[in-house]
């Protein structure tokens, strides 16, 4: 399958925004890639052309049943004006996790991966130089087959696009504040919590509402069964410091299985700190608060990378956490994680790739 680059022309050139107001998801590049599939034929048409609007059929099973999954990552502008791709392959791997729940094909993650890079280098000029800024990167696959019978579509169409956005603290780290909803719950076993797909997002939505009319910034999601155990908060994973252990709930099928979650697991454990993947009730976590054990809580995601958590809010209840202050922990990971990410040290881990 080759590749087709059709370059955008100079009139459908974009004007670059201002790199000091860019925001998240605002924005986008000259130029997309996209691919079709066809049950029989499979994936086919892989092309880089200028970024524009699509043709739907109105009846196209992603409209009515939602078959749509998707991914996040970011690319970074480095000290030696290279750019820095954040472990693409983690990314690309869990859309086929995705795809394989969705019933949807699963794409070749090496032949995505080149395309990545191709429309990178085509939009290199996007990647933004403003410090914490970066290119996020949003590969999507819905079912374009026309037809209104619920069931598997036989027809796809994958595409990328590329979004400059901000540094996600402005004025620094910002510990927020969460709401614990325990009327709303986010995904159920056998479910599809673990799936980035469209669905969940749009469940999401409304707890989310209730928590920002309320003055919150997330809503943390407890287990769906006896709605007592910690699963995540808002589009990030959660991790608790309580005395010496880190902590954080296991994937057991509700929650994302976060590249972030993975890095953080992975450099707590280099760095010789008890990194443990287990349930955690909201109980237990109110209780270590009481004792004076409860140090830190920080969520993980590829948008905000580290995320403080000032205080949790559950049934009237308040757990204020480091004086609502960013931990030492928290602040340790997110200097760490975001100096490989821009490749201003060294990567001991395999995770950056230069393009
Ligand atoms: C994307 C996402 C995460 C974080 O995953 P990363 O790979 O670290 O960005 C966590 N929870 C949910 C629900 C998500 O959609």
């Amino acid at each position: 399958m080759d590749l087709m680059i059709e370059k955008a022309q100079p009139d459908d050139l974009r004007e670059k925004p201002d790199e000091n107001n860019l925001g998240f998801g605002r924005y986008f590049t000259d130029h997309m890639f996209t691919m079709q599939y066809q049950e029989g034929q499979g994936w086919h048409e892989p092309v880089i052309s200028r970024y524009h609007p699509f043709t739907v059929d109105p009846a196209a099973m992603v409209l009515h049943y939602g078959q749509a999954i998707f991914e996040g990552l970011k690319a970074y502008r480095g000290k030696d004006n290279r750019v820095y791709l954040f472990r693409p392959t983690a990314n690309l791997a869990r859309m086929n996790v995705s795809a394989a729940r969705m019933c949807m094909p699963q794409i070749d993650v090496n032949q995505v991966l080149n395309a990545l890079q191709e429309l990178i280098r085509l939009d290199q000029e996007w990647v933004p130089k403003a410090k914490g800024a970066t290119l996020y990167i949003r590969p999507t696959m819905v079912a374009t087959e026309a037809g209104l019978g619920v069931r598997a579509a036989k027809q796809f169409m994958f595409f990328i696009i590329l979004s400059p956005v901000g540094a996600y603290y402005p004025e620094g780290f910002n510990p927020v504040k969460i709401y614990v909803t325990d009327t709303y719950v986010r995904a159920v076993p056998g479910g599809v919590g673990h799936v980035k797909t469209a669905g969940n997002y749009a469940a999401s939505i409304m707890a989310a509402v209730e928590a920002k009319k309320q003055g919150f910034t997330q809503v943390l999601w407890l287990d769906a069964v006896e709605r007592k155990f910690i699963e995540e908060v808002g589009t990030m994973n959660i991790f608790f410091l309580i005395n010496d252990d880190l902590i954080t709930p296991p994937l057991g099928g509700s929650i994302l299985a976060g590249v972030t979650r993975d890095s953080v697991l992975t450099m707590a454990r280099a760095w010789g700190i008890k990194a443990v993947e287990r349930r955690i009730s909201i109980e237990e976590v109110f209780a270590a608060n009481q004792q004076g054990t409860l140090r830190e809580i920080f969520g993980t995601g590829t948008a905000a990378v580290i995320s403080p958590v000032g205080s949790l809010h559950y049934q009237g209840r308040e757990c204020l956490i480091n004086e609502g202050r960013t931990g030492a922990l928290a602040q340790r990971l997110f200097d760490e994680l975001q100096a490989i990410q821009y490749g201003w040290k060294d990567d001991p881990y395999g995770w950056t790739m230069a393009i």
